[in-house]
């Protein structure tokens, strides 16, 4: 993780074309394409590897985990449509850049990640980059019930089913975002939940994230 806070107009120029590379990909929600542009993820890169940070690709960040890539957090961030002061859990924090994406739209957000190393070291990094969210150390399997509900919820590891209790967290109205299948494939789910007991789901597109590891992740 880098901690020498350097934009240049190297940076600065090749989040632009990374922007545009995104928009010809299909991403068409011009507040995700602006907080793109704005979000300096070579921050959430060693400095040896700042060249990689503008690519379209995922990269290890450590502990066996990645930095999704950015075309995955725009089509995720695109499916949620965040209003300003949404609020929004996010289960698997990682790097942290898909929490700033979502702070950059404004969103509340409650964050949880299982790997203490992970949680320690993006809970610091954060706040010094000018972010703030709400970062939980725990299995968010099973959601964060003491501050439920959400209007929006993003799960950002792959999961073999979708967990019951999360459904119950989501506000009525509100939409949550979650890849699940098996380890190497996972079709996009987006579920909107209609009523007390109305869910309707829609499958979209496939997707390889690093599994969902917890005590809920096989509970539908
Ligand atoms: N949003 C992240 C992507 C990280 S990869 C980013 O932008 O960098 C997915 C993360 O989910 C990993 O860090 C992994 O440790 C975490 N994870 C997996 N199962 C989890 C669970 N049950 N609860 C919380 N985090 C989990």
């Amino acid at each position: 993780m880098a901690h020498k806070l350097i934009d240049s107009y190297r940076e600065k120029g090749a989040r632009k074309k990374l922007v545009e590379l995104l928009r010809d990909r299909g991403i068409a929600d011009e507040k995700v394409l602006k907080a793109i542009g704005k979000v300096p993820r070579h921050y959430f890169f060693d400095e040896t590897f700042w060249t990689q940070a503008y690519k379209d690709i995922a990269f290890p960040i450590g502990e066996g985990q990645t930095i999704s890539q950015p075309y995955t957090v725009a089509y995720q961030t695109e499916l949620l449509h965040i209003k300003p002061g949404d609020r929004v859990l996010e289960i698997g924090t990682g790097s942290g850049y898909q929490t700033c994406i979502l702070l950059e739209l404004g969103a509340k957000v409650y964050t949880i990640e299982r790997q203490e190393n992970l949680y320690k070291r993006t809970s610091q990094v954060l706040p010094h980059l000018g972010y703030h969210a709400e970062f939980f150390f725990g299995d968010g399997s099973k959601g964060i019930a003491e501050h439920a509900s959400y209007d929006k919820i993003i799960v950002t590891a792959g999961a073999p089913m979708v967990p019951e209790i999360l459904l119950k967290q989501l506000k009525i109205g509100g939409i949550m975002v979650i890849p699940v299948g098996d380890e190497n494939s996972q079709k996009m789910i987006t579920i909107l939940r209609l009523s007390e007991n109305d869910y309707e789901r829609i499958s979209l597109d496939t997707f390889r994230f690093v599994p969902l590891v917890g005590e809920k992740a096989w509970d539908a």
